[in-house]
């Protein structure tokens, strides 16, 4: 690491020009500038090396949109970034998993436990209300409503489905 002596003209960050610029080394300690005067503007004050707020800038690629300046849209692409790193769960996922679990409730007070042999599903059946069916793709579920002349909704593990039926 080099050593600095008083007098000797430097590179610094400056505070109040915001900016690498020329200054003067007003006292030194142990070879390490404490004390600078920018020339710049003529400001003393402690030194800051240039390397220590100079981190290598990462230009990133952003769109800039017209009557928008470029700090605005890096602005815009920083939050959109952080949107996508961290997700919470929407209203609507949270409404979901709830939906998911009340269903599962539902579903096992009409279904389980119940001694009737569940009746296999059929278009052209024709199911009671209560009554339990077996559909081949949502399993057992239980008629909880008749829509005639030809629908009816049942209540499934996954949810409510309108199904085909001859009521
Ligand atoms: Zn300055």
């Amino acid at each position: 690491m080099s050593s600095f002596v008083t007098g000797q003209i430097i590179e610094a960050r400056c505070s109040r020009c915001k900016d690498i610029t020329g200054h003067v080394v007003m006292a030194c300690l142990d070879g390490v500038p404490v004390k600078v005067e920018c020339r710049a503007c003529g400001s003393v004050h402690k030194y800051v090396a240039p390397e220590v707020h100079t981190r290598p800038k990462v230009e990133k690629t952003v769109r800039v949109k017209a009557g928008h300046d470029r700090a605005e849209a890096v602005d815009a692409s920083v939050k959109a970034e952080k949107r996508a790193a961290a997700p919470r769960p929407t209203r609507e996922q949270q409404q979901n998993a709830r939906r998911a679990e009340e269903n599962e409730q539902r579903w096992t007070s009409l279904v389980d436990g119940r001694s009737a042999v569940p009746a296999a599903y059929s278009m052209n059946g024709s199911f009671a209300v209560n009554s339990l069916i077996d559909h081949p793709v949502f399993g057992t579920g239980a008629v909880i409503e008749l829509f005639p002349p030809d629908k009816m909704d049942v209540m499934f593990r996954d949810g409510v489905k309108r199904l085909r039926c001859v009521c």
